[in-house]
């Protein structure tokens, strides 16, 4: 039972559910009081049937005692026709039996007749006269004297008795009367209840349904309306208008207690500010921006927009806690508004993030100047903890067109940092369509490389390398070409910058060494004489968890060793920086056989010093070197150093970029092993190196031959 309670407790939360029970309950409630009340009214109404009673009962008696008066009557008749012993005997009994019933009777009548009470008596003073006249009848035929009694009983008792009839009538007309009213009060009067519960209970329950339409109309509904704008408050949303807020009554009063309380809300948004830095949200720099292009003062200005954001802030938070952190963050903010002249309005967004409306500065070299003072100011740090916590920002700026949203000019002051991030840490950059273009550019090609690798447009294109003197092929270099559906065939620079940036790189690299492993193993099974494969890496590919393990699976699956693959890194790969990872996985391709080479040997910052860190089998020349080597002594002498280098550490070298006879012929002088380049083959595709192969006949290096011989 107790559940029960509760559940119904549950159901009747709300105004609305409580205001239907309450209804029901008086529903319930009317309908007891009508049946109370028509039992009332039913008693009520049985009052005039008692009443109805008494002259019923009456009538009764009054009807007895005549009958019993013309019992007597008759007999008296009967004696004076014939009076003797027996009709005299008779008479006596009659009217001992009729004596005995009439006196009850008139009992009756006295009791309950007393509203004609004087008749009554008459009627009993009537009925007594006649006793003396009866014992006098009696004596007569006792006395033996017929006539006597005869003319007693005509002249004197039957006339007395008849003058009793003749009252009594009356006395009956009248109680018939008394019941026959009686009665038909009674029926009217319960017609008349029954009828008047009726009326009231529909009376009552049409107020009902009409209290509870107002009560819908009037509280129910305006209420649950200005609960779902306080809720729509609450969840921030602030331009919905609130309703019934011109009622005059208590409803009305909430209403507008809510319209304030919503004022209020949208007011302290205005108002609302980064919490730690105290500068304004990009939000509000929006409407600042809006406020300004209304304004006839403000409108004709012209702006721009700077995004400054601190260069490697995770550092800064990992080395000195969330606390440092937000020192750092507070000391920009500081910097920021103490650059702000009259009309300038600074503003943080998420993160290390901050922009700086400047107002008034038409030209944009000037807002770059000014951004990178700013940016200046921001690296010379602030003490945290009694330490110097010193950072670099960088950023980007844009001049405001009045046409275009805040959203878009953001984004584009946002681009020209990415582009100053690039450019090195603490570097300012101005957006120019140029870049935005650049961009733009960037965006689509990563789409298309996504596109691209899923259905399997990059492939590998093969360059041949061959031993310098002797033109033996010594193996192929796998370059990546992009076989665009629109644009043709691609190549590298026009797409690997942006897998690199975009993060497609290891899908790339991997399709890279999948094609070309398999390609070698299938010119080895028909018999073409391919002894290796030279494969490029960047040293995030080499950075990447189980990347060694994947390489030597590839390798095996294609039937291969790996002596038979070349791993060419950039210098940048081995320089220390690169880190651990790159390094083990370094070690583990040298003791698995892999052959490594250096790529673009003298192009990197840290050339010879990195040579002695990983057991390299060789070092790729840079085409730098080796282009126009004939014509110039200070490229010859340089590639010559190099050459001298690599034969002191015991390592083979490959000349880049060979474009004439005359390279490969000085290269041979110098003592290079295997030249790459034009002069050989460009990059071609799988099927053209197959027919390549099929045509090549090493040519011997003239020198080469002349010395054999
Ligand atoms: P790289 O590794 O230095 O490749 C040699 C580049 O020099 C190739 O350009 C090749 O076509 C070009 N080349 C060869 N001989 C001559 C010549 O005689 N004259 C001239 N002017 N150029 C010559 P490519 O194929 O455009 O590749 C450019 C760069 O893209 C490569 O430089 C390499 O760094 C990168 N790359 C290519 N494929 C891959 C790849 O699969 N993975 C990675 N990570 N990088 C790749
Ligand atoms: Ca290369
Ligand atoms: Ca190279």
């Amino acid at each position: 039972m107790i559940p029960r309670v509760r559940m119904l407790k549950d159901r009747v939360q709300s105004i609305q559910a409580r205001v239907s029970l309450a209804i029901a309950i008086a529903a319930v409630a009317m309908g007891v009081a009508a049946l109370l009340i028509y039992s009332a009214t039913d008693r009520l109404a049985s009052l005039p049937e008692r009443l109805y009673q008494r002259p019923y009962k009456v009538g009764l008696a009054l009807r007895d005692v005549r009958a019993d008066l013309m019992i007597v009557q008759y007999s008296l008749q009967n004696l004076a026709s014939a009076p003797t012993p027996l009709t005299l005997r008779r008479f006596k009994q009659k009217v001992q039996a009729a004596d005995g019933r009439i006196a009850s009777s008139l009992k009756v009548i006295d009791e309950r007749f007393d509203s004609e009470r004087a008749l009554v008596s008459e009627l009993r003073t009537g009925y007594l006269a006649w006793v003396p006249v009866r014992d006098a009848v009696v004596a007569e035929v006792e006395a033996g004297d017929a006539v006597a009694a005869y003319t007693l009983v005509k002249t004197e008792a039957v006339p007395m008795i008849l003058d009793v009839v003749e009252d009594l009538d009356f006395l009956l007309t009248l109680s018939d009367f008394y019941a026959g009213t009686a009665r038909s009060q009674n029926q009217a009067l319960r017609r008349m209840t029954f009828g008047g519960v009726l009326i009231a209970l529909l009376v009552g329950l049409s107020g009902l349904f009409i209290l509870s339409f107002f009560l819908r109309r009037a509280v129910i509904t305006p209420t649950t309306e200005i609960s779902r704008a306080i809720r729509r408050i609450a969840e921030g949303e602030l331009h919905h208008p609130i309703p019934f807020c011109n009622r005059p009554d208590e409803i009305g009063e909430i209403a507008r207690s809510t319209k304030i309380f919503m004022d209020y809300a949208l007011a302290l948004k205005r108002l609302e500010l980064d919490w730690l830095t105290g500068l304004a949200s990009r939000d509000q720099l929006r409407e600042h921006v809006g406020l300004l292009r209304t304004d006839p003062e403000t409108q004709a200005l012209p702006s721009a927009l700077a995004y400054f954001d601190i260069d490697d802030f995770a550092d800064t938070n990992d080395a000195f806690g969330r606390k440092g952190g937000d020192a750092l963050l507070i000391h920009v903010a500081k910097v920021l508004r103490d650059h702000c002249r009259i009309g300038d309005f600074a503003a943080r967004d998420t993160g290390d993030g901050f922009i700086m409306l400047i107002l008034g500065m038409p030209d944009i070299e000037d807002v770059t100047r000014l951004a990178a003072e700013i940016c200046i100011d921001i690296s010379k740090g602030v003490d945290f903890e009694d330490q110097a916590l010193r950072c670099s920002c960088s950023a980007g700026v844009v001049m405001c067109d009045p046409q275009e949203a805040v959203d878009e000019l953001l984004l584009k002051a946002e681009r020209a940092l990415q582009q100053a991030q690039k450019n090195g840490r603490g570097s300012v950059e101005a957006y120019t369509e140029e870049l935005g273009e650049r961009l733009r550019h960037h965006r689509e090609t990563l789409a298309g490389l996504n596109f691209a690798l899923q259905y399997d447009e990059l492939v590998p294109f093969f360059q041949p390398q061959i031993a310098a003197d002797t033109g033996e092929l010594a193996g192929f270099e796998a370059l990546v070409r992009w076989n665009h559906p629109e644009q043709g065939v691609l190549s590298p620079w026009q797409f690997i910058d942006v897998a690199i940036t975009g993060g497609l790189l290891s899908k790339l690299t991997d399709m890279m060494i999948s094609k070309s492993l398999q390609q070698l193993a299938d010119w080895r099974r028909r018999g073409f004489d391919v002894p290796r494969m030279s494969l490029n890496f960047a040293a995030s590919d080499l950075g990447r968890a189980g990347f060694v393990d994947h390489l030597m699976l590839e390798v095996e699956r294609a039937g291969l060793e790996p002596s038979d693959v070349c791993v060419e890194l950039l210098e940048t790969a081995m320089i220390e920086d690169a880190g651990e990872p790159v390094s083990r996985a370094l070690d583990r391709l040298g003791q698995l056989g892999f052959k490594i080479e250096l790529d673009d040997f003298g192009t990197g910052h840290a050339a010879i010093s990195t040579l002695h860190l990983v057991k390299l089998s060789g070092i790729k020349i840079d085409r730098s070197f080796i282009t126009n080597l004939d014509q110039n002594l200070d490229q010859q002498h340089l590639t010559l150093g190099i050459l001298r280098i690599s034969r002191a550490l015991d390592i083979g070298t490959v000349a880049e970029g060979v474009e004439s006879e005359a390279e490969r012929d000085l290269l041979v002088k110098l003592g290079c092993d295997t030249i790459q380049g034009y002069w050989v083959s460009p990059p071609m595709s799988a099927a053209d190196t197959t027919l390549w192969i099929e045509e090549y006949r090493p040519q011997p290096c003239t020198d080469t031959v002349a010395k054999s011989a």
